[in-house]
């Protein structure tokens, strides 16, 4: 059964009950995962890798999730070692420019010199090729977004912004956390302290949901089973 198929089956009880009688392997990451995903939501960690990625990527294992992070190229390039161990963590690696600039206001020449020196340094760290792209602060034009096009990548913004990076407290992040529903993105960062704290929490809370973290499909730009 194509992972397509199983998805749109999984709500159904008579398919929970097949999974979890561990009768449909095929197709899904494990049965037990099937039977608890009713649905997926987008967890994305901006701005890294960082000194701090290591405590990230421990947390996220811990309690069983996976993310899409959004690396800077200046960093893919000075902590590559982080952007394997994003990989080996079933992290997705995205692209967030190469100096974090408001691209809003640059040429077109230096826009493409961002991204494309992203897409070098992610590739070069073991990262692989980035199918997506996040622009700075969310901010984009038509400038933006032709330069996206032509190296392949697709735009992804957010639907809820944690304020993580505004000195939310954990329990904020929590709730921000708690208003995703399927399909959706929140925004996080590879940073603060309180976003580590976080998780466990946001896990709980998800799990408490039957939403399962997922990836962001590079074609839809909403998030999905990992594929
Ligand atoms: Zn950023």
């Amino acid at each position: 059964m194509k992972p397509s198929a199983l998805r749109s089956l999984v709500a159904t009880p008579a398919v929970i009950a097949l999974a979890a009688a561990g009768t449909l392997a095929a197709g899904a990451n494990t049965p037990a995962q099937a039977a608890t995903c009713g649905g997926y939501v987008g967890l994305t960690f901006d701005d890294g890798p960082s000194g701090n990625t290591p405590a990230l990527l421990n947390s996220l294992k811990q309690n069983g999730l996976r993310a899409t992070t959004f690396n800077e190229g200046q960093y893919a390039a000075a902590y590559p070692a982080q952007v394997k161990a994003e990989v080996a963590a079933g992290m997705w690696v995205g692209n967030h420019s190469y100096t974090h600039p408001h691209l809003t206001q640059q040429t077109q020449a230096t826009i493409d010199s961002e991204i494309s020196r992203t897409q070098q340094a992610i590739a070069a760290a073991g990262g692989g090729t980035p199918k997506l792209f996040r622009p700075p602060y969310g901010e984009t034009n038509a400038t933006v977004k032709a330069v996206e096009a032509k190296y392949g990548l697709k735009e992804i913004i957010w639907d809820v912004d944690s304020q993580d990076w505004n000195g939310a407290s954990t329990d904020a992040i929590v709730q921000a956390a708690a208003r995703l529903t399927n399909g959706q993105i929140i925004l996080m960062h590879d940073w603060p302290a309180n976003t580590v704290a976080a998780i466990p929490r946001i896990a709980q809370g998800l799990a408490a949901r039957t939403l399962c973290a997922g990836m962001i499909s590079p074609q839809t730009g909403r998030a999905v089973a990992p594929g």
